[in-house]
């Protein structure tokens, strides 16, 4: 057609913006070389789904280890999906996991000067460029209905050809400038497409970052880049947005490939440089024995939101995030296993190539390594912050006492081999609650082994002899000599040499205190839980279980 640049203007009469008053105003970055500037790039959904921690962690680490630049931009071109508060919610939920910003949407308005960052404020930018390519030929405008490209669907079943528009299908493409004048005097919808001059017989390639070189046959349909209200689709939104923005990598999952030959061809047809790009493997799990995509709708644990309401520290799900993502980041945990997680360098080269197997067992595991490492002061602030959103009846009795609760939690900790007891917030409650009379419960069994003659005699001596300013040692030989005049053995070992000779051993006996001061079987150091409890508690909790 002679007139491409006459057409342009047919099509969007609107668009008056020009390449140039736009180059003038995205000028290119001024950062230190090898800076890197990534974009996390969601629909306002409200939805978080864990896997887009990955590309969030990834762009994070990316620029911010760079000196780069990190942007927020809402890809709000689907008004229906679209949630009022999601870009609050988005920017909330990072933040727990220490993802922040440096431009683009916020809670109140955008910052930075590459905006606007929400796509369907940037209609005038992307119709720019499309005039651009419709003036070099490079696009049209199709007004076929979706019965025709229906039929069009049927008619390529039926001869075994590949699904598209291309080639001998895409009608609209042989227009000439008076049947589209005509179409568009009369109120005809269009959409904008590519007119590619891609051969699938020919292979074009890209190096990702992460899977290495990607080689692909070249694209020879004529995608949509605008839709017929003049929205872009994604692969031209992509384009111009990367471009506009300054963007060096771009960080998206994989179900992106199979439209990257297209991007390819965009980018070029524009005249842009491709950015460096990193498709990031999606997180699967294994349902009945085969692995299948996280699925939002199927499985709580594919929302972020579920980590916190289960009251896994975000410092915790960032350590499992790690150990997916990088594959030499568990190593380096181990040999520096209090550095903060942001003294790792992060590497593309070390991240997994193909699906990444999320384990919730794994995330548990690490999880209470996590925490067993944690200050009691943090832990403290940490249970409280969640127990306020959660738990009030924790966030209660954590407040009124501060300094009892940090106590509690202290047991086990700050030493070489820490207690795991906690993998979750919501754990923690059952952990301390022999600590308050209101929420003591007496769950665990006496032994059998002990008479209740003797059990109420180990209480009353007991008693008696419990004085809380012994030494751990001191108190212990005092349990073990009252064990042997009640006829237990003072050692496990004793009495498994000679059971006849012994009611039973010392454990017993301790498992008869253990019972009556804790409720439960099971808890941490005896010694130290009455330390924390105090005498007279100690006492009545003896008097009570007689
Ligand atoms: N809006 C796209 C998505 O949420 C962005 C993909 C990308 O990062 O390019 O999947």
């Amino acid at each position: 057609m002679a007139d491409y640049k006459k057409l342009a203007d047919l099509l969007y009469p609107e668009a008056t913006l020009t390449i140039e008053e736009i180059e003038k105003k995205y000028p290119a970055r001024n950062l230190p070389e090898g800076a890197c500037v990534t974009r996390l790039a969601p629909s306002p959904t409200g939805f978080v789904h864990l896997g887009n921690l990955f590309p969030a962690v990834t762009c994070e680490r990316l620029s911010h280890q760079s000196g780069g630049t990190f942007i927020l931009r809402i890809e709000d071109t689907d008004q229906k999906r679209e949630v009022e508060g999601a870009v609050e919610i988005l920017l909330s939920s990072l933040k727990r996991y220490n993802i922040i910003f440096d431009e683009g949407a916020t809670a109140d308005g955008e910052v930075g000067s590459y905006g606007p960052y929400y796509q369907r404020q940037r209609a005038d930018i992307y119709k720019a460029y499309a005039k651009k390519l419709i003036a070099e030929g490079r696009a049209y405008p199709c007004f076929c209905s979706e019965e025709r490209l229906e039929e069009m669907r049927k008619e390529q079943e039926q001869n075994k050809d590949n699904f598209g528009y291309y080639g001998k299908y895409a009608a609209c493409s042989n227009l000439s400038y008076e049947e589209i004048e005509e179409k568009v005097k009369n109120g005809e919808k269009f959409v904008l497409r590519f007119r590619s001059q891609g051969d699938p017989s020919k292979t074009d390639h890209i190096d990702d970052l992460i899977k290495g070189r990607l080689e692909f046959p070249e694209n020879d349909i004529d995608h949509v880049m605008l839709k017929s209200d003049g929205i872009p689709t994604y692969h031209f939104a992509h384009s111009v947005d990367e471009k506009t923005m300054g963007v060096t990598h771009v960080v998206r999952g994989e179900e992106w490939l199979a439209t990257l030959p297209f991007h390819v061809q965009l980018f070029k047809a524009l005249g842009f440089p491709l950015p460096h790009y990193m498709h990031v493997a999606q997180l699967m799990k294994l349902d009945n024995g085969t692995k299948r995509k996280l699925s939002k709708r199927k499985d709580p644990e594919a929302s972020l939101a579920y980590y916190y309401e289960q009251g896994f520290s975000a410092g915790s799900v960032m350590e499992y995030i790690m150990t997916l993502l990088n594959s030499n980041f568990e190593e380096w945990r181990i040999a520096n296993p209090t550095a903060p997680l942001d003294d790792f360098k992060f590497s593309p080269d070390k991240m997994s190539i193909s699906g990444c197997l999320f384990d919730m067992d794994k995330l548990i595991d690490v999880s209470r390594n996590t925490i067993s490492v944690m200050t009691a002061e943090d832990v403290y602030e940490q249970v409280t912050a969640w127990a306020k959103d959660n738990d009030s009846e924790l966030y209660d009795k954590f407040t009124a006492d501060p300094d009892y609760a940090k106590r509690i939690l202290s047991i086990g900790r700050g030493c070489e081999k820490p207690r795991k007891d906690i993998a979750k917030w919501n754990e923690v409650k059952a952990y301390v609650s022999f600590f308050y009379d209101d929420l003591f419960t007496q769950s665990g069994e006496f032994p059998e082994t002990v008479s209740s003659e003797d059990k109420l005699e180990i209480l009353n001596r007991y008693s008696e002899l419990y004085d809380e300013n012994d030494d751990q040692e001191t108190w212990f030989g005092k349990v073990t000599n009252l064990a042997e005049e009640l006829g237990f053995a003072p050692k496990t070992k004793l009495y498994k040499k000679n059971p006849e000779l012994y009611k039973g051993h010392v454990g017993d006996v301790s498992m008869v205190l253990r019972v009556a001061i804790t409720g439960r079987r099971n808890s941490p150091d005896l010694y130290e839980i009455m330390k924390i409890l105090g005498a007279d508690k100690v006492k009545e909790r003896l008097e009570n279980a007689k």
